[in-house]
């Protein structure tokens, strides 16, 4: 029953219970007979928190519609995207408190046992070590956060989706707390689950910028031997006049950049006594003009004005960027740019057809449920679309 609610857009579980005990259509694919009684709507509230998530049957259901769209032959595994948007948790917005501390441990709810639990995990508490300012008390995981447009809300990143670009099946969703990292992490996430599910890992993989940091690429290019189709998350590019970083010239052999002026800029402009070859903390390498240069030359002010000599930050994994900027200039690159807009409109048919646009249950686990139970849905209705069903020859 609650897969027909899902698949017709009929979010609540009153209605729903009228609609199957009154639509023959339903009462068939629920296996009801025309006398049988329809379950109570209570059951529905309270078996998603017991029978189900103990059994993880949610996960069950939506691997199984996946399975089914691979033996119809729908699944290429040839390229892969993913995509997250925001769904509003089920929260007031006004009713918030300053900080976790503030939530009242000795009566907390269900939600707030599942937040403690995933504090550390790197889709929800991990994600970031800025404490939130203002946390839900009634699901503490949602994020206060804003959209583009409109007042800021509690609310998930829904809909982490990792799709088949052939027919735009489903083959992972991922819950996560709304900031990018969390839906960096949930991608990751689901690109070694599927690997692992249904052994299938594909070539390409198209993606936003919000996926172009140079770690995710290095770990997409380095250890998962996949192409990123994603424009490069870069910062190097000055828009105030002064010189990029492009209008430097690096060496490789001798590790250092050269320029505009033709003064050398190195890692270390000292002679150390023991060779410092450990990786810097923050990934970055930091390659420095020498102040006596930089301080008697002509081209200072369209360099660097602001600071007594130049200084060029190179990411350790510039070759997975490089590798990415490379794809970013082939035909393959411009079509999975085309094919990326298929995840943009699963979120459109799930906002607007089976209009989840709100969570009806809370905590990352109910969040979780109600993103599988919806993306088996959207799979289900496509096998229905694309797989044209045997017609009945007459008795
Ligand atoms: S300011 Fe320094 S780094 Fe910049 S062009 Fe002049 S010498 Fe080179």
């Amino acid at each position: 029953m609650l897969l027909v609610g899902y698949c017709f857009g009929i979010r609540s579980e009153r209605r729903l219970c009228e609609e199957v005990h009154l639509n023959l259509a339903y009462r068939w694919s629920c296996r009801l007979g025309l006398d049988s009684d329809v379950p109570d709507h209570s059951t529905f509230s309270k078996a998603p928190h017991g029978r189900f998530r103990d059994s993880d049957l949610s996960r069950v259901l939506f691997e199984e519609t996946v399975w089914r769209c691979i033996r119809e032959g729908l699944v290429g595994g040839e390229g892969f995207a993913v995509d997250a948007s925001m769904i509003t948790a089920d929260a007031h917005r006004q009713r918030g408190v300053a900080g976790v501390a503030e939530l009242d441990s000795a009566k907390a709810s269900r939600a707030v046992q599942e937040y403690m639990a995933v504090l550390d995990e790197a889709a929800f508490g991990g994600t970031s070590e800025t404490p939130p300012k203002y946390v839900s008390p009634v699901d503490p995981a949602a994020r206060w956060t804003a959209a583009a447009s409109g007042p800021a809300v509690y609310a998930y990143c829904d809909r982490s989706y990792l799709i088949d670009l052939d027919h735009a099946v489903i083959m992972d969703v991922e819950p996560s707390t709304a900031i990018r990292q969390g839906e960096v992490q949930a991608a990751r996430t689901m690109i070694e689950r599927t690997a692992e599910t249904f052994e299938i890992k594909p070539e390409r993989l198209a993606a936003d910028t919000g996926y172009g940091s140079a770690e995710t690429l290095a770990w997409l290019v380095d250890e998962q031997k996949i192409e990123p189709h994603i424009p490069v998350f870069d910062k190097s590019t000055r828009r105030d006049g002064t010189f990029s970083r492009a209008d430097f010239v690096y060496d490789a052999d001798a590790d250092r950049y050269t320029c505009p002026a033709g003064k050398v800029l190195q890692r270390y402009n000292r002679r150390f006594k023991t060779v410092r070859d450990e990786p810097p903390k923050d990934d970055t390498l930091k390659y420095r003009a020498r102040m006596a240069d930089c301080g008697v030359c002509k081209l200072k002010s369209a360099c660097c004005p602001n600071m007594p000599a130049r200084k060029i930050p190179l990411s350790i994994h510039e070759a997975a960027r490089d590798k990415a900027r490379a794809i970013a200039k082939t035909d393959a690159y411009v079509t999975s740019r085309r094919q990326r807009k298929k995840v943009e409109m699963l979120f459109a048919h799930l906002k607007r057809i089976l209009k989840l646009d709100r969570l009806r249950l809370r905590g990352p686990n109910g969040a979780k449920d109600e993103f599988l139970l919806a993306a088996a849905a959207q799979n289900l209705r496509k096998l229905a679309k694309l797989i044209p069903a045997p017609t009945l020859k007459p008795a």
